[in-house]
C-alpha cells in the first residue's frame, strides 16, 4: 500500500535529503535537519504523490484515502509538541505550506495560523499575556484562509484594514492595539461571510483539510503554470503539502524572523554572513518590504549603514544586527550555516524564526543566485574541497551564462549619466529600456520589439510574465529577498529594488523622483550591481571574462570531448568569438558579404546578365556552323563582360574579407560556406528600391522588373539556392573558392575549409569540389607552387533528407560533413523555418512536438536522421570530420545530443561559445556518471 504521510520533529525524521521527488523539496530538506539535530519545529509532509491522486480521483476519494494517515499524524504531532488541535488550553497551530520538488518561490499557496478559533484564541491569550498577538495572528488567518482557500478578493481585506487604521489614526499595522485588530476581524468576518456566504470555519481540523486542498489546487493556477512554462520545468508529479507547527516570531520581545543565504546571492562572496531579519514580525513582513530588515552581522549593518547614510549611533539604536542584538542566537545560527553548506555542499538559502529567544529553522534549499554568484560559488568549493571539478562544471547552468557575456554599462558613459536614485543592488547587470507600469504593458510592448524596463511599487507573482520579458526590473519598496529580487536572480535579469526616492502613480502612469517626472515609454538605465537608476540610455562595454568564469570554463574545457567553434562571417565576430574560447570557425556564410558597400552592385550587375549568358552558352555549344556560332558570339560578349567583370570586381573584395577573418583566426580552421541564398534574395522586391537600382545600373527599370519576376519562385527555400545556383553558375563558386585560397596563401597558418551547400546528391558535390580542385590546380599553376602550403578540406552541408540517407555515397567525396539542422528541420519535418513560428507554439502545448524544433533538436525524427549520416558518413570515410552549424549548435540539450552521436565539434554564434563549451563538458560528465552507474543512468546533482 502506497504512503502519503511522512513526519518529521524531535530530532529525527522519516524522510530525507533525497526523497525530493515524493516529499517535495521543501518537505525533504525539513526532514534533512530534523534529522541533523536542527531545531525545526515538527510536523509532516504529504506526498506529491497524493497532489497527483488529487487531480486524478478528485478531492473526495483522495481525502478519503489519505485521512487515516493525516489523523494519526495530527495526534503524533500534539503528543511530539504536547498542544492539541483547535481545543484545550495549550492549543497547537500549524502552517500548511506547498513546496513541489523544484522551488518555484511565492507561486502556489501557504496558510498560516490554522488552528484558531474562539477557544483557542483565548486560550493563547491566557498562555501568550499578550492580546495584541493573538488578535493579529486571527486577522492575518482570516485574510490568507479567505484569499487562498476561499478566494475572497485580497483587496477587499486591505481595504477593511485601512478604514480601521484611518478610524482610529494609526499609521503602521504595528500601531493598531488589541482593541482595533477586533474590530479588524470583525469586517474580516463579515467580508468572508458575503463572499462565501458561510461563517469563518471554526472546526480545525475542518480548516486543515480545507488548507490541504488550496495548495494542492495551486499547483496548477495560472502563475504556477507560467512559471514552470518560463523556467521549462516539466515531468513533476505535483506539490506536497507540509503541515507544521507554528512558531511566533511576532510574540513580542525576544522575537524575529528572517531569511538568510550561507554565501552573498548577488556575488557568491563569502564575506560575510548575508542575510535579513525582522524583530517582532512574521516571515511575509520580511519579503513584503513594508519594514525597513536588519542586516546579520555587524560587518554587513555598518556597510549597509554607510551606503545609506545612516549614522553609527542610529544604527546602533534603529537597526542593530542579530549579531549585536541576539549574539547567543547569532552564533547558533552562524554554527547552523556551516552544517547546512556541509551536509548540501552548495549554498542554501534558509528562513529562520526566534521565537522569545529560541531559534527555529523553518526553511533550507539551494539558493536561487546570480550566474555571477553561481559561477563563483563552484569555484570557491571546488577550492574548499567542498565538491569535486565535475561538479562545479555541473553547478552553473549553460543558458544562464549568456548573463556574464553581455554587455555591461561604459564606466565612462555611467559617471556621466544623471543618476535619479539608488536602490538596491538586487540583480546585476545593466539594462536599459523604456518604462512601463504594469507587466501586462511590458509584455505588450515587448512583443512589439521595444526594450522595457518594468516600474513597480512592489512586484507579485502576478507579474512574472512581464518580468519575465523586461530588460531589467525597478521597484520603490522592498528588501534583498523582495519577490523583485529573489524572482529577477532567478531570471537572471537585472533588477534594482526599493528605491524608495521613486514616488510611482499607477493611474497617471508616472514617476516623480525627486523634481524630476517620468512618464510611461521615457527612457532609464539600471545598474542592478550597484542599485543605480539613471535617466535616459547609457552605452555599454563588453565584459569580462576572467576570474572564478574563467576558472569554470578551463574546466569545462578539461571534461568536454566535443570541439566548440563559432558561427562569424566577419573578421570582428571571429575576434570576438576567439575571445570566448571558439577553436575555429564552423560557419561563414559568405552572402553576408555581398550586401556590404558597393559590392551589391557588382553582384547585381552579375545577376542582372547571369541568365542570358547562360542560354546563350547553352545556344553556342548546340550551334551546328560557324556563322551561327559567330552570330551567338556576338550576342553573348557584352553580358559575358559584364558577367565576368563582376566577378573579377567581387574577388579582391572577397579576398579581403578572408584575410580579415584567417588574420582574426590567428590558425585556427575556418569553415567557409560558398553562396547559399536564392539570387533573388539579392534583388530589390520594391518599386522604389528597383527604380533606385535602374538608375545605379544605367538599365531600364523594366530589364529590372523583368529579372526579379524571372527569379520569382514559389517555395524559394526549395528553390534555386545552395549548391544549386553553383551548378548553374560555376563561374561563382570557382570565383569564391579562389578568394578563399588566395588569402589563404596571404595570411600564414590559414586553414581553409570550404564548404558546398544544400547537397542532396553526391553528384552535385562531385561537380562542385571539381570546380573548387581545378581553381586550386589554376593558382597552383599560376604562382609555380608545387602545393599549397596548407591542406584545404572540402566538405558539404547536410541540410536535406536525401543527404543524411544517401550520406555513405556523399562521404565517400568529402572530408567533412556539416549538418545544416535549420535547413535539415526544415526540410525533415516538413516546417517552413520562416512561417511555422505562427503554429508552433500550439504544437508545443499540445505536445506533438516536446520543444520547437528550431530551438532544441528533434532527436527523434531530424536527430535520427542525422544518427544515419553519422553512421553511414563514417562507414565509408572513417576519417570524415563531424560538426554541426545549425542554430541548435548553441543550445544545452541539443549539444548533449551532439555529444552522444559523437559528432567532433558544435558550431554556433559567438556569444553562444561559452554556453557551448559548458554544455558540451556537463554532456561529457553526465555520460561519465551514467557510464559508472552501470548505464543505467543517473541523475547528476546540479544547483537550483
Ligand atoms: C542550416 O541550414 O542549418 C544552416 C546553418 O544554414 P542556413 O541557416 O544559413 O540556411
Ligand atoms: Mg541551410
Amino acid at each position: 500500500m502506497s504512503r502519503y504521510v511522512y513526519f518529521f520533529g524531535d530530532g529525527k525524521a522519516e524522510g530525507r535529503a533525497d526523497m525530493k521527488e515524493l516529499l517535495g523539496g521543501k518537505g525533504a530538506n525539513l526532514a534533512e535537519m530534523a534529522n541533523l539535530g536542527l531545531p525545526v519545529p515538527p510536523g509532516f509532509t504529504i506526498t506529491t504523490e497524493a497532489c497527483a491522486k488529487y487531480y486524478e480521483l478528485g478531492r473526495d476519494k483522495l481525502f478519503d484515502i489519505i485521512r487515516p494517515e493525516v489523523e494519526a499524524a495530527m495526534t503524533r504531532l500534539e503528543k511530539v509538541t504536547g498542544k492539541t488541535f483547535g481545543r484545550g488550553e495549550n492549543p497547537l497551530l500549524v502552517s500548511v505550506r506547498s513546496g513541489a520538488k523544484v522551488s518555484m518561490p511565492g507561486m502556489m499557496d501557504t496558510v498560516l495560523n490554522l488552528g484558531l478559533n474562539p477557544e483557542t484564541i483565548q486560550a493563547l491569550i491566557k498562555l501568550s499575556g499578550n492580546e495584541r498577538f493573538v488578535w493579529d495572528a486571527y486577522r492575518r488567518f482570516i485574510q490568507m484562509f479567505g484569499d487562498v482557500v476561499m478566494g475572497v478578493p485580497r483587496e477587499e481585506f486591505e481595504h477593511a484594514l485601512d478604514a480601521v487604521k484611518k478610524k482610529h489614526n494609526r499609521r503602521l499595522d504595528t500601531d493598531l492595539t488589541a482593541e482595533d485588530l477586533k474590530e479588524v476581524v470583525a469586517s474580516f468576518e463579515k467580508i468572508y461571510r458575503k463572499h462565501t456566504g458561510e461563517a469563518f470555519p471554526t472546526d480545525a481540523m475542518e480548516q486543515l483539510w480545507r488548507g490541504i486542498e488550496a495548495v494542492f489546487r495551486s499547483w496548477n493556477n495560472p502563475r504556477a503554470i507560467k512559471y514552470r512554462q518560463i523556467h521549462d520545468v516539466r515531468g513533476l508529479l505535483g506539490t506536497a503539502v507540509n503541515v507544521q507547527t507554528m512558531v511566533f516570531g511576532n510574540m513580542g520581545e525576544g522575537c524575529a524572523t528572517g531569511v538568510a543565504f550561507t554565501r552573498d546571492p548577488s556575488t557568491g562572496s563569502k564575506k560575510y554572513f548575508y542575510g535579513e531579519y525582522l524583530m517582532n514580525a512574521q516571515g511575509e513582513d520580511v519579503v513584503a518590504g513594508i519594514r525597513t530588515p536588519q542586516q546579520l552581522t555587524r560587518a554587513a549593518s555598518r556597510a549597509w549603514a554607510k551606503s545609506n547614510g545612516i549614522s553609527e549611533a542610529e544604527r546602533r539604536k534603529k537597526y542593530p544586527s542579530l549579531e549585536e542584538a541576539m549574539p547567543e542566537v547569532f552564533k547558533q545560527l552562524d554554527q547552523i550555516r556551516q552544517t547546512l553548506e556541509k551536509r548540501y555542499r552548495d549554498m542554501q538559502d534558509i528562513e529562520f524564526t526566534i521565537e522569545r529567544g529560541k531559534l527555529y529553522m523553518l526553511q533550507t534549499r539551494n539558493g536561487k543566485r546570480t550566474t555571477a554568484a553561481a559561477v563563483r560559488i563552484a569555484a570557491d568549493m571546488v577550492k574548499e574541497g567542498l565538491i569535486s571539478e565535475e561538479e562545479a562544471v555541473l553547478r552553473v547552468t549553460p543558458e544562464e551564462l549568456d548573463q556574464l557575456l553581455h554587455p555591461v554599462f561604459d564606466p565612462k558613459a555611467e559617471a556621466a549619466a544623471k543618476q535619479l536614485a539608488k536602490g538596491l543592488p538586487a540583480s546585476p547587470g545593466a539594462a536599459t529600456g523604456r518604462i512601463v507600469f504594469s507587466a501586462d504593458d511590458a509584455e505588450r510592448w515587448a512583443e512589439t520589439g521595444e526594450d522595457v524596463i518594468l516600474v513597480r511599487i512592489e512586484t507579485s507573482p502576478e507579474d512574472i510574465g512581464g518580468m519575465a520579458v523586461a530588460r531589467g526590473i525597478l521597484t520603490a519598496r522592498g528588501g534583498m529577498t523582495s519577490h523583485a529580487a529573489v524572482v529577477a536572480r532567478g531570471m537572471g535579469k537585472c533588477c534594482v529594488a526599493g528605491a524608495g526616492d521613486c514616488i510611482i502613480d499607477y493611474k497617471s502612469r508616472r514617476m516623480r523622483v525627486g523634481d524630476r517626472t517620468l512618464a510611461e515609454g521615457d527612457w532609464i538605465s539600471l545598474n542592478g550591481s550597484t542599485g543605480a537608476v539613471y535617466e535616459g540610455k547609457i552605452k555599454t562595454v563588453e565584459p569580462e571574462l576572467t576570474g572564478p568564469f574563467g576558472y569554470i570554463m578551463r574546466l569545462a574545457d578539461k571534461y568536454r570531448r566535443l570541439g566548440v567553434r563559432a558561427n562569424a562571417d566577419t573578421p570582428h565576430d571571429a575576434a570576438v568569438a576567439v575571445k570566448f574560447g571558439a577553436e575555429g570557425i564552423g560557419l561563414t556564410r559568405t552572402e553576408h558579404m555581398f550586401f556590404e558597400g558597393d559590392r551589391i552592385i557588382s553582384f547585381r550587375r552579375l545577376i542582372l546578365v547571369a541568365e542570358t549568358v547562360k542560354r546563350l552558352r547553352a545556344e553556342l555549344e548546340a550551334a551546328g556552323d560557324a556563322r551561327a556560332r559567330k552570330a551567338i558570339e556576338k550576342k553573348l560578349a557584352a553580358p559575358l563582360a559584364q558577367y565576368n567583370r563582376a566577378l573579377a570586381e567581387l574577388l579582391p573584395l572577397q579576398r579581403e574579407d578572408f584575410k580579415g577573418i584567417f588574420k582574426a583566426l590567428g590558425g585556427r580552421p575556418c569553415t567557409i560556406r560558398l553562396l547559399d541564398p536564392p539570387l533573388h534574395e539579392f534583388l530589390p522586391n520594391d518599386e522604389a528600391g528597383q527604380r533606385e537600382m535602374a538608375r545605379t545600373m544605367r538599365v531600364p527599370v523594366q530589364k529590372i522588373k523583368e529579372t526579379v519576376e524571372s527569379l520569382h519562385e514559389f517555395n524559394p527555400m526549395l528553390g534555386h539556392r545552395g549548391c544549386r545556383l553553383g551548378i548553374t553558375y560555376p563561374e561563382v563558386t570557382a570565383m569564391q573558392v579562389r578568394a578563399i585560397v588566395e588569402a589563404a596563401l596571404e595570411v600564414k597558418g590559414s586553414r581553409p575549409e570550404i564548404m558546398i551547400p544544400l547537397v542532396g546528391a553526391v553528384k552535385e558535390l562531385v561537380l562542385q569540389k571539381k570546380v573548387a580542385l581545378e581553381t586550386i590546380e589554376e593558382i597552383k599553376r599560376e604562382r609555380k607552387l608545387k602545393s599549397l602550403p596548407f591542406p584545404v578540406m572540402v566538405g558539404t552541408m547536410i541540410e536535406v533528407p536525401r543527404a543524411a540517407v544517401t550520406a555513405d555515397e556523399i562521404a565517400a567525396e568529402a572530408d567533412f560533413f556539416s549538418f545544416g539542422t535549420n535547413d535539415l528541420t526544415q526540410m525533415g519535418c516538413g516546417f517552413s523555418r520562416d512561417d511555422a513560428g505562427k503554429f508552433l507554439r500550439d504544437y508545443v502545448r499540445e505536445g506533438i512536438y516536446e520543444y520547437d524544433p528550431f530551438q532544441v533538436l528533434d532527436r527523434r525524427g531530424v536527430g535520427k536522421l542525422i544518427q544515419i549520416a553519422v553512421e553511414l558518413g563514417r562507414k565509408t570515410n572513417p576519417k570524415i570530420k563531424l560538426g554541426i552549424c545549425g542554430e541548435h549548435g548553441g543550445e544545452p540539450k541539443s549539444i548533449e545530443f551532439c555529444h552522444q552521436v559523437g559528432l567532433n565539434y558544435v558550431s554556433c554564434s559567438p556569444f553562444r561559445v561559452p554556453i557551448a563549451r559548458l554544455a558540451a563538458a556537463q554532456a561529457a560528465i553526465r555520460e561519465q556518471a551514467a557510464r559508472r552507474a552501470g548505464g543505467k543512468g543517473v541523475e547528476v546533482s546540479s544547483t537550483v
